[in-house]
């Protein structure tokens, strides 16, 4: 009988550590994004109607405010970084979750919130609405590295924000970057569910790992390219860290590039679908590469507690 409780403890804790056994959590956590979430943010909370806009209007500070607003309904560490354009001060919308087993190793998962003047549904809300989906989903994990999920602004002025963000974090050891921009456009065609991941020479390794995690975890093709410096995976680059660009392939034929029409309204134009696969795709490479756990159910939380005191107990008993 007095083995009982030594029984207990070893049971519960065994059961505690089952959800670390699980190989495919980077599945799950892919398998997590859901379209109509996707849909839900970028066609309810990020001011992608017609009229609506995002450049220098009133529907720029809203967004910013949502993004924030979402982020921390999931609980997640959330601030509001400042910095400086011609004179005013913007903001970068930043999200945290710390890792546990190794913090110093940082991931940033980034896409630009402001546009040029226009409603930005695809340029770059759909880039937002993918990092929104991933912070919500990533919320419910246990992760080894630390998650930064950024919503920059004034990428259209040139890069702006993510610069000003790398420039305060340049003795950070940034083992990772992803910028999606413009991921919601896929005509159909030759390359329909191609996805293009664009990385400077020194960071070739990343950029196949990215597109390999793309294939992996969705339904798309993913093809490297030699670097597109046009988005804010730059001044990540720039300053020694892995960056990457995630892009729709057929980015150079989107009929509404930066014109008024980019707005979820434009008829047959969002392909949500094939939008909520490139999330998925990076919801994959995150999961791989800064290792999500499982966290454990509250009732296995509660046999642990109960192992811990019949072990606290047989220890006294035996003393
Ligand atoms: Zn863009």
């Amino acid at each position: 009988m007095r083995r009982r409780p030594l029984l207990l403890a070893a049971t519960a804790i065994a059961l505690a550590c089952l959800p670390a056994l699980h190989a495919d959590v980077a599945d799950s956590v892919a398998a997590g994004i859901s379209r109509s979430s996707y849909t839900h943010y970028l066609d309810d909370v990020l001011y992608t109607h017609d009229g609506d806009d995002r450049g220098f209007g009133a529907e720029h500070n809203l967004a910013r405010d949502a993004i924030y607003a979402q982020f921390a309904t999931f609980g997640l560490q959330t601030s509001l970084d400042p910095f400086t354009y011609s004179g005013s001060t913007y903001y970068n919308v930043v999200a945290t979750i710390p890792g546990r087993t190794r913090p110093d190793d940082i991931y940033v998962i980034g896409a630009h919130y402001d546009s040029v003047n226009n409603p930005g549904a695809d340029d770059n809300a759909s880039g937002v609405a993918g990092v929104l989906e991933i912070a919500r989903v990533a919320a419910d994990y246990w992760w080894d590295a630390t998650l930064v999920l950024i919503a920059f602004d004034r990428e259209e002025q040139g890069l702006i924000g993510s610069q000003a963000w790398v420039d305060e974090h340049l003795s950070d050891n940034i083992v990772g970057m992803i910028s999606l921009d413009m991921i919601a456009w896929n005509p159909a065609g030759l390359r329909h569910d191609w996805v293009r991941v664009y990385a400077g020479s020194d960071y070739w390794v990343h950029r196949s790992e990215v597109a390999a995690a793309i294939e992996a975890y969705s339904s798309l093709t993913a093809l490297p390219c030699k670097d597109l410096r046009a988005s804010d995976h730059v001044p990540f680059e720039d300053a020694g860290f892995p960056g990457a660009m995630v892009i729709e392939e057929s980015h150079g034929t989107n009929p509404h590039y930066h014109q008024p029409e980019d707005s979820v309204d434009s008829a047959d134009y969002i392909d949500y679908a094939f939008a909520t696969e490139v999330t998925r795709g990076i919801a994959g490479w995150t999961a791989q590469y800064a290792g999500a756990t499982e966290t454990p159910e509250p009732g296995t939380l509660l046999l642990v507690a109960a192992g811990v005191a019949c072990l606290a107990w047989r220890r006294r008993t035996a003393a």
